[in-house]
C-alpha cells in the first residue's frame, strides 16, 4: 500500500501560495486519498457499492474507517460527527472526539467501521412531521459514501464530517438527502431505459446540477443593531434609501477589495473541501453579490451548496460581515434567488440535454428535451410548492424575479423546431437553416444565440434547464427531488408510448417522431417565450389553465394533490407517510418564520421605535415652546408637522395593538391548516400595516434619535 503523507493544509492561508490544483480537496477524503490509502482489493469493493448503491460490507467498512482515521488525525483532527440535513433545512452535527479508555488513566485514538457507517443521534429534537412518535425517537445517521468526508477546521482543531442520510427507526427518511437520492436512481433507471431506444446502453444516468447561489453582505456591527436582521434574517422595517439600485450600477461592477477578501477566503476553503468555486461577481442590488460552483452530479451538489451557505455565513462573521441569505432582506431592493441549473447525462459524460452532433442524437435530444418539457407541464404547481416559502414569498412574482406561475421558455430555435414538428412538416419547412431539408425529417439543431429571458422561472439556457425560481436560502435537495421525480415520470410515460408504436411495427425514427410530437402537443401550454412579469402573462397563463398559486398559504395545497402524491410513492422517492411529514413541517416552518418576525417586529416598535418617536415629538414641542417664550410667533406649518407626526405615532400604536391581537389569534388556531391561513393573512397584513406607518415615522424622525441603522447605512458600499 503506497501511503503518501497527506499534506499540511493548515499553513495554505493564501488563495495563490500554491496552485489551486495542487490543494483543491486536501480537507476531503477523496477518491485520490482513497486509492492511495487503501488496499487495492478495499478500494475495488468499495467503488462497487457505490456503484451499485449498496451498503460497505462490514469488513471494507472497517478498512475505510481505519484509513480515515489515520489520516484524519495526520491532518490535526480530534473530533468526527455524522453531518446530515435534517428537514429544518440547516445541517446538523454532534461532535465526538476520537479518544477512548486505553489502559486506565490512558486514552487512545479509536474509530471503528461502525461509527463510520452508523450514527445514532437522538432524533427526537429534530422536526420529523409527526412521522416518527417521540417514544421511538431512534434516528440514525447512515454515511453516504457518494459524499466524501471533510474536515472542518476550527480555531484550535479540526473535525472530521461525514456525510450522512438520516433515517428513522423503520427507514424512513427524515432528512432531505434520502429523496434525492431516491430520486436520481428512478431518473437514472428511466433515462437509461429510453436510451437503450437510441442504442446506447448506459449502465447509469447522473442528475447534475450548478446552484448559483446570491447573497448580501452588510456591515456585521450595524446588522447587530438590528434585532430584526438578527433573528429574522431581514429588515422588517426600513423607509427607502435616497440612492437604491436606480442606477444600477453594481451589477457586474468592480469588487471592493473589502468584498473581495471574504469572497477569496471563502473560495480557499471551498477549494481545500473539494467545493467547485468558478464564480463571483457583484450582483444587481447594492451590496448583492454572487457565488457560483461548476456542477457536479445533484447529491454533492446539495451537499456543497449546504456547506457553502455554512462558509458564507462563518466566513463573513470572522471578517465583520453579516452575509443575509434570506430571499428578501431590504423592501424596495431586488432580492436573492438560487439558480439551480439541471441536467442529466450518463456515467460516461454525456449530456443528454446537449443538442448533438448528429441527427440521431438531435433526436435523442428532443426526447430528453420533450420529456422535461412534459414533467414541467405536469407538475408546474409541485415545482411551485417546493419552492415556497415565507421568505421567497416576498421575492416571486414581484417584478424582479421568476413569476409564481412555472412555464418553460426554450427561445426562438427550439421553438420553432418545436412547432414545425407540431405542425407535421419538418421535411419542408426551413427556418434560418435551423431545419435541415438533406437529412430526411430530422432537424438540425445549432446552440441558440438568442437573447436571455430573464423573467422565466424554468429556461432552457442551451444544454441544461436553469430552474431560477428557487429562494437563496432554500436547500436546493427537495426542488433537485422534484425534477428527477417528474422527469422520470415523464420518461417512463414516453418509454412506455414508443414501446408501443415500435411493437405496433412503425419504423424507429417515425416512432420516435411520433410519440415526440404528441408530447409537443400536450406540453404546449408550458411555452412560454414572452415577459414573465407582465400582467397580461397572467391573464394569459389563467386561460392556459396553468396553475397561479400566489403565495405559501396557496402552494400548501399542491402537496395534497393525487397526482403529486402519485409523482413520489409510485417511485418510491417518498411515501404518503413521508410526504405528508413534510407537508406538516412546512406548514410549521411557514408558521413559525411569520411568527418570530411578528415578534420581532412588535419588540422593535414597542421598545425602540415608538419611544424614540416621543423622544423625538416632546424635544420638538419643547422647541417650540421655547420659541414662544421668547416672543416668537410658532409658524402654523411647524406645529401642523408635529401634529401630523403625532397622528401617526398614535395610528402605529393601533396598527401594533392590531398585529398582536392578530398575532395571539393566530396562535390560539388548533387545525394546522386554519392557522397557516391565519398567518398568512390576517398576521402577515398587520405586521405590513404597521411597517408602513413606521417607515413614515422614520422619514420624519431627528436621524440622531432613531434607534436602528438605517437603509443607506446598510447598503452603503462597503469599504
Ligand atoms: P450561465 O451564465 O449561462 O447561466 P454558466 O456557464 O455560468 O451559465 O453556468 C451557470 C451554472 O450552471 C454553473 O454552476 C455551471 O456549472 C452550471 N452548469 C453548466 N452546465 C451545466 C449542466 N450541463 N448541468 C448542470 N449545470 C450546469
Ligand atoms: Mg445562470
Amino acid at each position: 500500500m503506497s501511503k503518501t503523507q497527506a499534506p499540511d493544509t493548515s499553513s495554505i492561508s493564501r488563495l495563490d501560495q500554491v496552485k489551486v490544483s495542487q490543494y483543491f480537496g486536501c480537507n476531503t477524503f477523496s477518491e485520490r486519498t482513497m486509492r492511495e490509502r487503501l488496499q487495492k482489493d478495499v478500494y475495488k469493493s468499495y467503488r462497487q457499492s457505490l456503484k451499485r448503491s449498496e451498503p460497505l460490507s462490514p469488513e471494507v467498512a472497517k478498512s475505510v474507517a481505519l484509513a480515515m482515521k489515520e489520516w484524519a488525525i495526520e491532518l490535526g483532527c480530534t473530533h468526527f460527527t455524522h453531518w446530515f440535513l435534517p428537514m429544518t433545512g440547516a445541517t446538523a452535527e454532534k461532535h465526538d472526539a476520537f479518544i477512548m479508555w486505553d489502559e486506565p488513566g490512558q486514552v487512545t485514538e479509536r474509530f471503528s467501521g461502525g461509527m463510520l457507517t452508523q450514527g445514532e443521534p437522538d432524533a427526537s429534537s429534530f422536526p420529523s412531521g409527526g412521522l416518527r412518535a417521540t417514544f421511538e425517537a431512534r434516528g440514525y445517521t447512515a454515511w453516504d459514501p457518494a459524499s466524501p468526508a471533510f474536515l472542518m477546521e476550527g480555531p484550535l482543531g479540526k473535525t472530521l464530517c461525514i456525510p450522512t442520510a438520516f433515517i428513522g427507526y423503520h427507514g424512513e427518511a427524515l432528512d432531505h438527502k434520502v429523496p434525492l437520492l431516491r430520486s436520481m436512481g428512478v431518473v437514472s433507471e428511466q433515462a437509461v431505459a429510453a436510451l437503450k431506444f437510441f442504442g446506447v446502453n448506459a449502465e447509469s444516468v447522473v442528475a447534475q446540477c450548478g446552484p448559483e447561489q446570491e447573497y448580501f453582505a452588510v456591515d456585521l456591527e450595524l446588522a447587530q443593531q438590528r434585532p430584526d436582521l438578527l433573528f429574522a434574517n431581514r429588515t422588517l422595517q426600513g423607509a427607502k434609501p435616497p440612492k437604491g439600485q436606480e442606477l444600477e450600477d453594481h451589477y457586474f461592477g468592480s469588487i471592493k477589495e473589502r468584498v473581495l477578501g471574504f469572497m477569496q477566503e471563502v473560495e480557499l476553503e471551498c477549494f481545500k473541501l473539494g467545493i467547485p468555486a468558478k464564480t463571483r461577481h457583484n450582483e444587481v442590488a447594492p451590496n448583492q453579490f454572487e457565488i457560483a460552483p461548476i456542477y457536479e452530479a445533484a447529491n454533492l451538489a446539495s451537499d456543497h451548496n449546504q456547506l457553502l451557505m455554512e462558509l458564507l455565513k462563518s466566513i463573513g462573521e470572522r471578517r465583520g460581515l453579516a452575509i443575509l441569505l434570506h430571499e428578501k432582506p431590504f423592501a424596495g431592493v431586488n432580492g436573492s434567488g438560487k439558480h439551480v441549473n439541471w441536467s442529466i447525462a450518463t456515467e460516461e459524460g454525456q449530456n443528454l440535454m446537449e443538442p448533438g452532433q448528429t441527427p440521431e442524437e438531435n433526436l435523442q435530444f428532443l426526447y430528453f428535451l420533450c420529456s422535461t418539457l412534459k414533467a414541467i407541464h405536469t407538475h408546474g404547481g409541485l415545482l411551485r410548492a417546493a419552492i415556497a416559502s415565507a421568505g421567497n414569498d416576498h421575492r416571486l412574482g414581484a417584478n424582479e424575479a421568476p413569476p409564481a406561475i412555472m412555464s418553460a421558455f426554450l427561445g426562438a430555435q427550439l421553438n420553432h423546431i418545436l412547432d414545425a414538428i407540431e405542425k407535421g412538416d419538418v421535411a419542408n419547412v426551413s427556418i434560418q437553416g435551423i431545419i435541415d431539408l438533406g437529412i430526411g425529417n430530422l432537424p438540425r439543431i445549432e446552440k441558440d444565440a438568442t437573447d436571455r429571458n430573464r423573467t422565466s422561472p424554468f429556461a432552457f439556457t442551451g444544454n441544461k434547464f436553469e430552474f431560477r425560481a428557487v429562494g437563496s436560502s432554500q436547500p436546493i435537495a427537495l426542488p433537485l427531488t422534484v425534477i428527477n421525480a417528474a422527469v422520470a415520470e415523464a420518461l417512463e410515460d414516453l418509454n412506455t408510448k414508443l414501446a408501443a408504436e415500435l411493437k405496433a411495427g412503425k419504423e424507429h425514427k417515425a416512432a420516435v417522431m411520433t410519440v415526440v410530437r404528441q408530447a409537443i402537443i400536450e406540453t404546449k401550454a408550458i411555452r412560454f417565450e414572452g415577459n414573465g412579469y407582465s400582467d397580461e402573462w397572467k391573464v394569459e397563463a389563467e386561460r392556459r389553465g396553468l396553475p397561479h398559486a400566489k403565495d405559501t398559504v396557496a402552494a400548501l395545497h399542491i402537496w395534497e394533490e393525487p397526482a403529486v402524491k402519485a409523482v413520489f410513492s409510485k417511485a418510491g422517492i417518498l411515501s404518503e407517510g413521508e410526504l405528508e411529514s413534510r407537508l406538516h413541517i412546512r406548514h410549521e416552518q411557514y408558521q413559525k418564520a411569520i411568527a418570530i418576525e411578528t415578534q420581532v417586529l412588535k419588540e422593535m416598535a414597542e421598545t425602540q421605535i415608538l419611544p424614540s418617536i416621543s423622544a423625538d415629538l416632546g424635544a420638538r414641542a419643547e422647541s417650540l415652546a421655547k420659541l414662544a417664550v421668547v416672543g416668537i410667533t410658532v409658524p402654523e406649518t411647524l406645529k401642523q408637522a408635529l401634529q401630523a407626526q403625532a397622528t401617526l405615532a398614535g395610528e402605529a400604536q393601533a396598527r401594533l395593538t392590531t398585529m398582536k391581537a392578530a398575532l395571539n389569534a393566530a396562535e390560539a388556531i388548533e387545525d394546522l391548516h386554519a392557522r397557516t391561513e391565519a398567518f398568512g393573512n390576517s398576521v402577515n397584513q398587520s405586521k405590513h400595516a404597521l411597517r408602513e406607518v413606521l417607515d413614515q415615522l422614520e422619514e420624519a424622525c431627528d436621524a440622531d434619535l432613531w434607534p436602528l441603522p438605517k437603509y443607506w447605512q446598510l447598503l452603503a458600499p462597503l469599504v
